[in-house]
């Protein structure tokens, strides 16, 4: 019986690929591990080896012709044996749902663009429409930089940073320096915040004013499918009409139905955490995801006795389950307690603050702490927009895109934060040059391939591709390369060597599928495996690419090595 030989899947974001030369040709014999063919990506060129021992009967695929993954390239089997009319190849990976808006006839004069929303996302899409020769308005009911500057990663990583400062003053001694931490002077960490937030706002006011793009204040809702109606900061209201607008309304935190949360003052959100009076001296966590754990050792680390309370059986749900257990082990270490697989079931108000009925393992617990942190996830902030009276698809509030960024209606896009899908800083900015430059008449697809998850924990943690437990379930057979950093020597001057490098590997090509790194600076190493990922890069790649020595880079080769079981510096198993 005849085999099919068909066009493999090099990488994850492979679709097609081209033939590029037949090295046997139909009536050749042909033994397992002969090269049939080589194949041609936009990325690469590679060979597709025989799995079977027989006869190249037929070539269904020529030279130069393009192929999606899986699709037909040739028939093996028993010489004379005859083969079908080749089966229709799948097609390429359809883009998701909805169906694309109808492409807009080009029109005389500059394409009136308006942005909605100014956070990470609207603003660079307003930049890059802008750069495109579009006349550009945004309109933002708040301020500039959205919820990243003003109530989100930026002010979060400035108290980090003075919480990492505090404690490298405490642990100076170690290497040799002696000096004495008097106090912290809290309205000063949160001066330093406040200022490093506003200078960057200021920045983005002034690329606006560069780029040409008028900022409304105020706050949009569409009057219809085109028109905006704008409620001004100074009460007054105009109706503005493009030719294209892009949604980047953001999210607000989503604040849980447990009750006694929203009667108690004690409760707050990750805004409310940011800007605490005072250092308190307990807090109590409603949620282990990221800013749970980010605010958790940001304040652990002032001091605060710090309890962390997540539902779920384990940590940020999204990252290696491996590292997850280390990083909670690490923390754990370093005084803050974490229940896992137990849900607030009320707050109550206490003398000390507030107190927490906590079910863990079916019994109840109460924790009594001076503030709680409710952390249990964002949700879309698009009620005001008046989705569905203009016919914009949305699951409940979620906004519906595919992967143009076009919305159900046409001239519409949306991205970000208001998708209600991966709510990042840089997802959203990568989504807003992709809705700008299809609104501009470009062709740009969005691919999350290559998005890196970073947590801000000490040491840093980060990924990028599939976890492990991805890979399993999508069934991909992997090899997996981990390399402890005890064994690397920047990270042993740096924090002791705390740490893993794990890489997850394709089995049959080594396309590299997964980073995860739990060490000093893993957030900004991850974005050479942002890199590979995207490239398609074997772990071949990332063992010829020398890297310097003495650095953590390093650290990524070598657990690349270990993948393949030739690390240096570490035994081999
Ligand atoms: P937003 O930044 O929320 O901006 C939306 C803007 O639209 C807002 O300014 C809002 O006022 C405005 N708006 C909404 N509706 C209207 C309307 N009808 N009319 C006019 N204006 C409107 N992400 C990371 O990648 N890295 C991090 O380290 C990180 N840390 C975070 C820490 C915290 C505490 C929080 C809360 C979030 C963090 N995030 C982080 C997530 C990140 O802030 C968001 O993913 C990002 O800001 C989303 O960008 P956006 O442009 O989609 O929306
Ligand atoms: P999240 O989705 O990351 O985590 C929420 C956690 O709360 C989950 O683990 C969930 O299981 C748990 N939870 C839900 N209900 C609960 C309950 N009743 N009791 C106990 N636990 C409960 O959400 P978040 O931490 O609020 O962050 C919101 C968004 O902000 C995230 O999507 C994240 O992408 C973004 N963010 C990113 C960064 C970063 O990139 N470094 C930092 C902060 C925030």
């Amino acid at each position: 019986m005849a085999v099919e030989v068909k066009m493999p899947q090099l990488g994850l974001t492979m679709e097609e690929g081209t033939v590029s030369k037949w090295l046997k040709h139909e009536g050749d014999a042909v033994k397992v591990g002969d090269v049939l063919l080589e194949i041609t990506t936009d990325k690469l060129t590679s060979e597709v080896v025989s799995e079977e021992e027989g006869v190249l009967l037929k070539i269904v695929a020529q030279e130069g012709e393009d192929v999606p993954v899986k699709g037909l390239l040739a028939y093996i089997g028993a010489a004379g044996e005859q083969v079908g009319a080749p089966a229709a190849a799948p097609a390429a990976a359809p883009a998701a749902a909805p169906a694309p808006a109808a492409a807009a006839p080009k029109k005389e004069g500059k394409t009136k663009l308006a942005v909605i929303g100014g956070g990470p996302g609207g603003y660079v899409a307003a930049i890059r429409a802008a750069q495109l020769g579009a006349e550009v308005t945004l309109i933002e009911k708040n301020k500039l930089g959205g919820t990243c500057l003003n109530v989100g990663c930026i002010p979060t990583k400035a108290i980090l940073h003075s919480a990492e400062a505090l404690t490298e003053a405490k642990e100076m001694a170690d290497y040799g320096i002696n000096v004495e931490v008097k106090n912290v002077d809290w309205a000063k960490v949160q001066a330093k915040k406040t200022a490093i937030t506003n200078q960057l706002v200021s920045g983005v006011t002034g690329l606006m004013k560069a780029n040409k793009i008028k900022v409304v204040e105020g706050e949009a809702t569409f009057a219809s499918k085109d028109t905006l109606a704008v409620t001004k900061k100074d009460g007054s209201k105009e109706n503005m009409t493009f030719d294209k607008i892009i949604i980047a309304a953001g999210s607000v935190p989503a604040i849980p139905p447990i009750s006694g949360v929203k009667e108690n003052a004690n409760c707050v959100d990750s805004t409310g955490a940011l800007a605490f009076e005072s250092i308190p001296k307990s807090m109590l966590v409603i949620g282990g995801g990221v800013i749970g754990i980010e605010l958790a050792t940001a304040y652990s680390k002032f001091g605060t006795e710090v309890t962390v309370v997540e539902a779920a059986p384990k940590l940020l749900p999204m990252m290696d389950g491996e590292l997850t257990a280390m990083m909670r082990k690490m923390m754990e270490q370093k005084g803050v307690k974490i229940m896992t697989d137990a849900k607030v079931q009320s707050v109550e108000n206490s003398p000390v603050g507030a107190k927490v009925n906590v079910e863990v393992g079916g019994k109840m617990q109460s924790f009594e702490a001076e503030k709680v942190l409710v952390a249990v996830g964002r949700r879309t902030d698009t009620a005001a927009l008046n989705l569905d009276a203009v016919g914009i698809a949305n699951d409940r509030g979620r906004i519906t895109v595919n992967d143009k960024m076009e919305t159900s209606v046409p001239n519409v896009y949306a991205i970000g934060d208001c998708l209600g899908k991966v709510m990042l800083a840089h997802v959203a900015s990568a989504q807003g040059e992709v809705a700008a430059e299809n609104a501009m008449g470009e062709e740009a697809l969005y691919d999350g391939a290559t998005n890196p998850s970073c947590v801000y924990t000490d040491p840093e943690f980060a990924g990028v591709g599939l976890t492990e437990e991805k890979a399993k379930e999508m069934g991909i057979e992997y090899t997996v390369g981990k390399f402890p950093l005890m064994a690397n020597g920047k990270s042993l001057i740096m924090n002791g060597g705390a740490g893993t490098i794990k890489f997850i590997i394709g089995k049959e090509y080594k396309e590299v599928l997964g980073v995860h790194i739990l060490g000093p600076r893993a957030t900004d190493l991850i974005g050479e495996c942002a890199l590979a990922i995207g490239l398609e890069a074997t772990v071949e790649d990332i063992i010829a690419t020398i890297h310097a020595h003495p650095t953590v880079t390093e650290a990524v080769r070598e657990a690349a090595l270990a993948a393949e079981k030739r690390a240096i510096h570490i035994p081999n198993k």
